[in-house]
């Protein structure tokens, strides 16, 4: 969703990312069965096309494409105050973890959070004779609706083996994660490790613990990551220093005060999109499937309502309340904010 400023019109931006086969499917003697319409952001699959903002073949060269024009904006828009969200929607094995880069693989980070945090830090690194930076980082997951902390340290000693499988259990005594939200608006989650980091190998370390603690315990399609949303979070605060210029040698003269501006960026690899009923036979793999389809269902409602300049115009009730997942995006979807939702295909 992108936001002209000066308006309070948002409008939704969908991109398509067409991930390759993988080596599995080539070998089953699988074919690409979506083809991109040349020179239209528009693809074909059989006698249907769809089309979208933008869509991004499997070529290295069309992910960083996708990169420069769809998150890199984003970006930027912190640095100027807007708060921003990426989504990666799609289904389980579609590349949404891949694209995001929150599945950490052979200590190799790909993706657009890494893509991210070398734009942010060579940004900062332009900027910083003028101004002053802060930054921190939150990685949570959210499952059957429950916020869980990826970047708590507690929680890792407290790993235990069920099943054959390292899993992770609840620390006891510790009080969930709670979302609220301030009277200005702004969302905050209380209880959640937010971590200060002034270095990119920081912010990297953080995302790479975050994406292990996550893959823990995933053993199958069914795994937990394909059940839970997670939500890496950058928080870019800065504070600039105002001068009036001297009409006589254009230098810095008077202190005018002080330019405080704070953003975040949530970057988001959604739970799969497949229905209930294929995320297993029922009982509780049923009950988490419903719970997934709440968060899911909860965004599309509130990304339609906002997508809708003329229910806006009207003041159309947002709602945000529905599901965590929304209520915790909620700051960063709406008003004062900019998003783009990457639909993964394979
Ligand atoms: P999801 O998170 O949507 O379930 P994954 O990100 O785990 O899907 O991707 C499924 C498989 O496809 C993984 O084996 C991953 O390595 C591979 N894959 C995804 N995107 C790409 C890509 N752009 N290039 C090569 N392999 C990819
Ligand atoms: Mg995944």
């Amino acid at each position: 969703m992108e936001m002209t400023p000066s308006s309070e019109i948002c409008s939704v931006k969908v991109a398509l990312h067409i991930r390759p086969l993988v080596a599995d499917e080539r070998l089953q003697g699988c074919k690409d069965c979506v083809s991109v319409v040349p020179r239209l952001p528009q693809v074909q699959i059989g006698t249907h096309s769809f089309t979208f903002d933008h869509v991004y073949g499997n070529g290295g060269a069309e992910s960083s494409a996708m990169f420069e024009q769809c998150v890199a904006p984003l970006v930027d828009g912190l640095f100027q105050g807007y708060n921003a969200t990426v989504l990666a929607y799609g289904q389980t094995g579609s590349g949404k973890t891949y694209t995001m880069g929150t599945g950490f693989k052979d200590g190799c980070q790909t993706g657009l959070i890494p893509q991210v945090m070398d734009t942010l830090f060579n940004k900062i690194e332009t900027l910083k004779h003028q101004t002053e930076f802060q930054l921190h980082v939150s990685f949570i997951e959210i499952l059957k609706e429950e916020v869980k902390d990826l970047l708590d340290s507690a929680s890792e000693s407290k790993s235990v083996v069920a099943n054959g499988h390292p899993a992770k259990v609840a620390v006891p005594g510790k009080p969930a994660i709670q979302i609220r939200e301030a009277s200005n608006g702004v969302i905050t989650l209380a209880g959640s490790t937010e971590v200060a980091v002034s270095t990119l190998q920081e912010m990297a370390a953080c995302l790479e613990k975050g994406s292990l603690s996550r893959a823990t315990g995933s053993t199958n399609m069914n795994n937990q990551s394909s059940r839970s949303h997670a939500i890496f979070t950058i928080t870019l605060e800065q504070m600039r220093k105002l001068h009036s210029v001297s009409p006589v040698n254009d230098t810095p003269d008077e202190d005018m005060g002080e330019e405080y501006f704070c953003a975040k960026l949530h970057l988001v690899d959604l739970a799969g999109s497949e229905r209930a009923k294929r995320t297993g036979t029922g009982g509780l793999r049923l009950k988490e499937g419903i719970h997934i389809n709440k968060g899911l269902l909860a965004l599309g409602n509130v990304i339609s309502a906002l997508g809708d300049e003329k229910k806006q115009k009207e003041g159309m009730h947002v709602p945000y309340r529905d599901s965590k997942l929304t209520r915790l995006l909620q700051d960063s979807l709406g008003g004062n904010s900019k998003t783009v939702s990457l639909h993964q295909s394979c």
